[in-house]
């Protein structure tokens, strides 16, 4: 598979009144096309600075990021961010307002999406009225909707109780690789990670490096809710566990 993306020995420090603050030491690791990848690690480790800095929206301090072609970004957040006066449907035609690109061929991509993807009869409602695993279908349609080449997702799904939280990840899951975009997950779920990706790069504590990065090979893999029945699944799960050093105190 093709690369889109070397992130070589990145690092990133904050510039604080209250002195400097390095979140990142050192981190490497390559995305290939249409992979998943999550980034694991401890709270506070440096996660969302990495998507931010791909973003474009932080300055890297030092290193070396080389997307392969003029990549789109689209990111979504824990929070979906859905203004509650606009209908879902002006909600997901957000972006491509802000971005000048609101032609009749996108919005009609758009009203494919939310058909496609269980939402046609709740276009014209209002965010209060939607579920929050709609809500966050919703978020993502709206990401999707300027066609993004590389989505960036942090925490998506962190703000969901257990059992939505389970479905969405599929729904999410389902509609990433079905419109075949590459996708960079940070979550600090070990069992989200496993059962969505195609590798997990595991961070340390802050300043965050590289601990290891995994290629989750699951037999039968298919969708996340599945992938947790696999027998490899617990081994990934320990060994990631046991990378991540987290002390109850
Ligand atoms: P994570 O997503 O892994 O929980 P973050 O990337 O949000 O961690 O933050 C890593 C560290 O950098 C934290 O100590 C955080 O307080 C600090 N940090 C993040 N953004 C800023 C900022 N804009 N200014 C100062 N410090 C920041
Ligand atoms: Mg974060």
């Amino acid at each position: 598979m093709n690369k889109v993306l070397t992130i070589s020995n990145l690092e990133k420090s904050f510039h604080t009144r209250d002195g400097e603050i390095k979140a990142l030491e050192s981190v490497s690791f390559d995305v290939k096309e249409k992979e998943f990848i999550s980034i694991v690690g401890p709270s506070g480790c440096g996660k969302s600075t990495i998507l931010s800095i791909l973003a474009g929206l932080e300055e890297k301090s030092n290193g070396e990021i080389n997307f392969s072609k003029d990549y789109t970004i689209g990111y979504m957040l824990q929070n979906d961010s859905l203004f509650e006066w606009r209908t879902v449907l002006d909600n997901c035609l957000l972006g491509l307002e802000i971005n000048k690109k609101l032609t009749k061929e996108n919005k009609e991509y758009v009203i494919h999406l939310l058909k496609t993807y269980g939402l046609e009869d709740f276009m014209e409602e209002y965010p209060a009225r939607l579920s929050g695993g709609m809500r966050q279908r919703v978020a993502l349609i709206r990401t999707l909707a300027t066609k993004p080449d590389i989505l960036l997702l942090d925490e998506a799904m962190s703000a969901l109780d257990y059992q939505s939280r389970l479905a969405i990840s599929d729904d999410i899951f389902r509609i990433i690789k079905r419109e075949g975009k590459t996708a960079i997950m940070v979550t600090h779920d070990i069992a989200e990670a496993i059962s969505m990706s195609d590798r997990i790069v595991v961070l340390s504590k802050r300043p965050a490096i590289v601990k290891k990065i995994y290629d989750i090979k699951l037999s039968n893999k298919s969708t996340p809710i599945h992938n947790r029945k696999c027998k490899e699944f617990s081994e990934f799960y320990d060994a990631i566990w046991r990378d991540l050093d987290v002390h109850i105190q």
